[in-house]
């Protein structure tokens, strides 16, 4: 379910946060080689750009991100552990037992079933959950949370992932059960439809019980984000903030939902912390997003990922099954029981697959990057941009590394496009 829902996750953001930065980035000088000339070198102003970086903001963003590399592994690793847990132990076939004491009515059962599954999980998966959404954080200066709050954010997040999670469960085990050949297909189908109602429905009635999201009133701010969005034939009339410095530092701006919720949010860090002219490169950005039909094409693309998912579900659970369920208590593909064996097999294929969701999303991102450089026309603008937001990324990952880890074009790739577009510009 989550690894689900993070994929669509995947518009957010040039993101990133600012904290040793902050000092030098209200005016990052334009270097020397940077300048125009008539030997105007893209790569070489790229590298004097890079080279603007203090050292120790490189070596901690580096060490940050590369902890992140390493995250993926043990959280894959994690959620299989507890998994295995609860099908060894056969705990899972008596919460199933449990279920249908209380109730013979199927839809029901199944959703005792996932409350259950919901809570061993989530307590069971909590020191992984604070070390990485918490205690690293703020090792890293990038949360603004006390434990407490932090805390009852999670809380929140376990009972929205409760409600939501108990529904579509329900749904496709009633959809297994009824078409026991071709459920992959329709199991499909019902989960795509489902992530695009949430798609609509999350920045209205979900976000909000995190974060305030109101209507910004700032005509200094807001007019030339209009302006630019005018010019560039989006039909919007507001801008929203939502104030994200609740649990971070990070900066960042996103467009949102789909057809009629679709919305430009700013968050207060970007707000409070970039300069004008970051702001604006930043939204030439997010419009390319919405010019370039991202959500859509995003969709599709998520459309394609559920059925390749669920076609290899299929095939891996009659094997798994035919191998262990009876240890397990498992009686079939339609037997509730079988939810940790389903989130086994997904947390190993979108491990497998992060490779190519990351690259579904950094091509979506270039491409936003190069819709940005022409909408402003200001490469410089997009360089220090780049710099300011990228902090918390590796700026400089090798080519292989930037294929497999980065959902976003890395700091390097960004400045390098600005540069090029510059040079091509003076001729
Ligand atoms: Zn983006």
């Amino acid at each position: 379910m989550r690894t689900a829902v993070l994929l669509f996750c995947c518009l957010a953001s040039f993101a990133a946060a600012a904290a040793p930065l902050a000092t030098m980035t209200a005016n990052i000088p334009v270097p020397p080689a940077a300048q125009p000339s008539a030997h105007f070198d893209p790569q070489a102003a790229t590298d004097a750009y890079l080279a603007l970086i203090p050292p120790d903001a490189k070596a901690r963003s580096d060490a940050y991100f590369e902890g992140g590399y390493w995250l993926l592994l043990w959280d894959a690793l994690y959620g299989v552990a507890i998994a295995l847990l609860i099908l060894n132990f056969r705990w899972s076939a008596k919460m199933r037992d449990l279920a249908e004491r209380i109730t013979r009515f199927g839809p029901l059962r199944t959703m005792i079933y996932f409350v259950q599954y919901l809570l061993v999980i989530s307590i069971l998966g909590f020191p992984l959950a604070v070390y990485e959404g918490f205690f690293r954080e703020r090792q890293y200066g990038l949360a603004t949370q006390t434990f407490g709050p932090w805390m009852g954010d999670q809380l929140k997040f376990v009972l929205v992932n409760l409600i939501l999670g108990a529904i579509i469960t329900a749904a496709l085990f009633g959809i297994v059960r009824k078409l026991p050949r071709t459920w992959w297909i329709w199991g499909a189908l019902v989960t795509s439809v489902f992530l695009v109602i949430l798609q609509l429905i999350a920045p209205v009635y979900i976000f909000p019980l995190f974060n305030k999201i109101t209507r910004l009133n700032d005509p200094k701010v807001t007019e030339p984000i209009l302006r630019l969005a005018r010019a560039n034939g989006i039909p919007a009339k507001d801008v929203y903030q939502i104030d994200a410095s609740r649990q971070t530092t990070r900066m960042s701006a996103n467009v949102s939902g789909i057809g009629n919720t679709m919305r430009i949010t700013l968050n207060d860090n970007l707000l409070r912390r970039g300069t004008p002219e970051e702001i604006q490169a930043v939204m030439g950005h997010e419009m390319g997003h919405y010019v370039l039909n991202h959500a859509y094409k995003g969709v599709m693309e998520t459309l394609i990922l559920i059925v390749v998912w669920f076609a290899a579900l299929r095939w891996s659970l009659d094997r798994a099954l035919a191998r262990w369920g009876e240890r397990w208590g498992i009686r079939g593909v339609g037997d509730t029981a079988v939810l940790p064996l389903v989130l086994l097999l997904s947390s190993i294929f979108f491990f497998v697959l992060t490779p190519i969701t990351n690259t579904l999303t950094r091509t979506a991102e270039y491409e936003a990057d190069m819709y940005g450089l022409n909408a402003s026309r200001e490469p410089d603008r997009f360089a220090r941009a780049a710099i300011h937001l990228g902090e918390y990324r590796k700026m400089s990952p090798g080519p292989v590394e930037e294929w497999i880890f980065f959902d976003h074009p890395s700091g390097r790739t960004r400045i390098l496009a600005a540069m090029r577009w510059k040079g091509e510009n003076l001729k």
